[in-house]
């Protein structure tokens, strides 16, 4: 492996990565820290104890908070000043999205406002169009939205069903209905996506394009709330077009690339929900862990049986690693964006990380799921009902495992980018997999140091070869057929999930130092390489049978051979710094 400062997405499956070159939750600037506080005290103050009123769908109430968010300036973290904004780093939008993330509806709301109004507009924009709604969306005057989904094509969104007919006058007719449009019961503007046809033609003969839609343009209109399971505090409905008339200058990019605003805007999409998933969870963490630590039960507290304190330590272990993987990622956004303040940059910097953004949405909604989870079991019977949040925020959590791209459709385009990415030879993946197998087949014995983390370290490089392996075997496999192997990619994905967290958490551990680090990242490492052991076991036997499945298991085995870590003790020491501050420790 060569040892550089990453600068490509998805460059740290096949290079040594200098723990100084990261960033971490713990090198934030007091001008980060600053940001992160205000939109946290917003949260707590402002948000919080109206949710109620939220969750009985004051959306009135849910605009005024969005214009506060925006006398805050934190509607407009990535938006240059002249427009309105403040221009941060994505550090700094990641930090007001962990704080807003602490109420899951409002985050939605804002979430739509921020990542899928702003960010189209931003990247996409005429200047004339920016300048005509950036300032409104910024200061949170004006609501935002976007409508890519329908009721036939989610997952499959480029099967739209909306069209938009070119009229003589250069505007266009646009007619269909969106649904699941967050915001959509209040929103001024939509991002709407539809395909150009000319009229009476075939829609297959469509351009698939984005617009900037005007509730007030005439044919317009939103349907029903959705009874949803959780995010009651959130507006959720479709959207009807009626030949509602959109003039020529509303195109959103060009006609025929709206595939291209669909994309780039869930790229970041993804990595602005992980860090909603992860702000989310520390506010439950600490709720657990201030519950355990008072109710009593037997004559003690909770938290003081091991059964208890092993969920806390996991919870803490999850998050830790989430953290981890989203400031290193907002690190390489910004590093490769020149300070994420051009919107060509920053465009280019979305695509460059996309990777890294399927990542982080997959498993920062699997965390907080896990978390929301083992919050009820902690709470008991308590957890089962309204008068404590756990309850809500169980239901609230598991929509980010559907939107966005479902974590079905991310976990494919994990390892099918990737593949891509090695084909094009953009990342030196084949070579990589070429000297492993020369490697594998000489193997040399290179002890771990006696530093803290240095078997853990030993570790991560084996799993980072375990999935070269996965990964050229499957190329090699199946070649251009490596799309239709569903089973193969989400394994392969998987493995590659848990080398990009483990490895996260063990740059961040290390330049961190300390035994809570320590511990947090050996007990997220030791369990990871169980995993990947056995994903990838599965895997090759998939795809290999006979003598190349027994040399393959064989060299998966030395990759992986490590002591195992006594994570019993290490998990009662996290679990009793969470007990003890009432905090998420970090
Ligand atoms: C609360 C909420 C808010 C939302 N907000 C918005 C919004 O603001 N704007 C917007 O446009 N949309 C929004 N959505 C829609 C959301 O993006 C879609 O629900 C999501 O993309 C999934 O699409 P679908 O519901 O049609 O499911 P489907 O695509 O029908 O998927 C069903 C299942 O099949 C799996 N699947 C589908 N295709 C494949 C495949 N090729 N390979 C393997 N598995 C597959 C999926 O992973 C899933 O498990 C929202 C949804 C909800 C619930």
């Amino acid at each position: 492996m060569t040892t550089t400062t990453a600068i490509r997405g998805g460059a740290w499956l096949t290079e040594e990565i200098d723990a100084a070159s990261v960033l971490t939750p713990e090198r934030l600037s007091e001008e980060h820290r600053l940001i992160g506080r205000t939109a946290e005290d917003f949260v707590d103050n402002e948000v919080l104890p109206v949710l109620d009123k939220l969750e009985a769908k004051d959306w009135a109430l849910a605009r005024d908070l969005i214009r506060r968010c925006g006398e805050l300036g934190l509607l407009g973290t990535d938006v240059p000043e002249a427009l309105g904004g403040v221009a941060l780093d994505k550090a700094a939008s990641l930090l007001v999205g962990e704080a807003v993330g602490r109420c899951a509806s409002f985050a939605t709301t804002f979430g739509a406002q921020t990542g899928l109004a702003v960010t189209p507009l931003l990247c996409f924009g005429s200047e004339s169009q920016k300048a005509k709604y950036l300032p409104g969306l910024v200061s949170g005057e004006m609501i935002g939205a976007y409508a890519l989904s329908e009721s036939g094509s989610g997952s499959d969104a480029l099967s739209a069903k909306a069209r938009a007919v070119p009229q003589p006058d250069g505007s266009f007719l646009l007619s269909g209905e969106k649904m699941w449009i967050t915001n959509g019961g209040f929103a001024d503007l939509f991002v709407v996506f539809a395909k150009v046809v000319q009229p009476g033609a075939d829609l297959a003969s469509g351009q698939f394009t984005a617009f900037l839609v005007e509730r007030a343009f005439p044919g317009v209109s939103s349907g029903k709330e959705e009874h949803k399971m959780g995010l009651h505090g959130s507006s959720t409905t479709p959207l009807i077009l009626q030949d509602a008339r959109v003039p020529a200058e509303n195109v959103l990019g060009e006609i025929g690339k709206g595939h291209k605003v669909a994309f780039n805007v869930l790229n970041y999409g993804r990595f602005k929900l992980a860090a909603m998933c992860s702000g989310g969870a520390r506010r439950v963490i600490a709720q657990a862990g201030a519950y355990a630590a008072q109710r009593k039960q037997f004559g003690q507290p909770i938290a003081s049986f091991g059964a208890v304190r092993q969920k806390l330590a996991d919870m803490i272990v999850r998050e830790y690693a989430v953290e981890a993987m989203l400031y290193r990622t907002a690190g390489l956004i910004d590093g490769a964006a020149d300070g994420g303040r051009g919107s060509d940059a920053v465009l280019a910097a979305l695509e460059e990380f996309a990777i890294e953004a399927s990542i982080l949405k997959v498993a920062s909604s699997e965390m907080i799921d896990a978390v929301v989870d083992e919050n009820v079991q902690i709470h008991g019977g308590n957890g089962f009902v309204h008068d404590y949040p756990a309850e809500g925020q169980y239901r609230d959590a598991r929509v980010n495992r559907i939107f966005e791209g479902t974590n079905e459709i991310n976990r494919l385009l994990i390892p099918g980018m990737l593949a891509k990415r090695a084909v094009k030879g953009t990342l030196p993946i084949i070579a990589a997999a070429r000297r492993l197998q020369d490697e594998l087949l000489s193997p040399s014995f290179d002890p771990p140091g006696d530093g803290p983390l240095d078997e853990a370290a030993k570790v991560v490089t084996g799993m980072k070869k375990v999935a070269l392996m996965v990964l050229g075997t499957a190329m090699q496999t199946y070649g251009a057929g490596l799309a239709d192997e569903q089973e193969v990619l989400t394994r392969a994905a998987d493995v590659i999930i848990d080398v990009f967290a483990a490895e996260s958490t063990l740059l961040r551990a290390s330049a961190a130092g300390g035994p809570l680090h320590e511990a947090a990242a050996r007990v997220f490492i030791n369990d990871a390489a169980a995993r990947v052991e056995a994903v990838a076991k599965d895997a090759l036997a998939a795809m290999t049978e006979g003598d190349m499945l027994r040399t393959l298991t064989a060299a998966l085995r030395r990759l992986l051979k490590v002591l195992p870590v006594n994570t019993v003790a290490l998990r009662r020491e996290l679990a009793a710094a969470l007990a003890d501050r009432r905090v998420y420790p970090f």
